[in-house]
């Protein structure tokens, strides 16, 4: 079951909440965590990629 990477909630697949992002899709459990990850995407996928420099 996916998890929503905003809140931690587990989501079901089926829920019309969910983006692409980066070649991933990712789950909500509501408009509002969605709105959240659309808005501040780079928080909450992984942070592998954060400390390549600018
Ligand atoms: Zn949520």
């Amino acid at each position: 079951m996916p998890r929503d990477p905003v809140c931690g909630m587990r989501v079901d697949e089926d829920t019309p909440y969910n983006l692409e992002y980066d070649d991933e899709t990712y789950y909500f459990c509501s408009a509002s965590c969605a709105q959240e990850f659309q808005e501040n995407s780079e928080d909450y996928v992984s942070p592998l990629q954060e400390s390549l420099g600018e």
